[in-house]
């Protein structure tokens, strides 16, 4: 999966994300990616953006959830560290999402995983500098 979270100049919230699905399912299935509100969501407050296990992220609608954090005002590597603490550690999950005024991002992958988002959180404060 490939996601994308955006803020314009004028503080209006998108996400994006586009996947090749998974292996080993029924045919037919529906993951998480084109559900809003599971692996993407976005409104007045943030945007959010989700991959690993489908079938878990619909059951927990992940992205919807996080952003409420982002609603209640928490900033953005808050409302994802909670997202990633409430979630099971065995199942895989990563996300990143973007407030009013930060962005954040994680994932409860292998330790190789974690230092891609490590590089992308870098970018993303390389951006907001911009
Ligand atoms: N979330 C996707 C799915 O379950 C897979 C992925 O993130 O790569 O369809």
């Amino acid at each position: 999966t490939v996601g994308c979270v955006a803020r314009d100049a004028k503080g209006r919230f998108a996400a994006a994300i586009s996947t090749g699905g998974t292996t080993i399912t029924f045919y037919g299935r529906v993951g998480d990616v084109p559900m809003y509100g599971a692996g993407i969501f976005a409104g007045p407050k943030g945007s959010v953006a989700c991959t690993g296990n489908g079938e878990d992220i619909v059951k927990h609608l992940v992205a919807k959830t996080t952003y409420d954090l982002l609603e209640k005002g928490l900033p953005a590597q808050e409302a994802v560290d909670r997202a990633l603490a409430a979630f099971p550690e065995r199942i895989d999950l990563g996300l990143v999402a973007i407030g009013p005024e930060s962005t954040g991002g994680g994932c409860n992958y292998s330790a190789e995983k974690k230092a891609f988002v490590k590089d992308y959180r870098n970018q993303m404060a390389w951006s907001l500098a911009q």
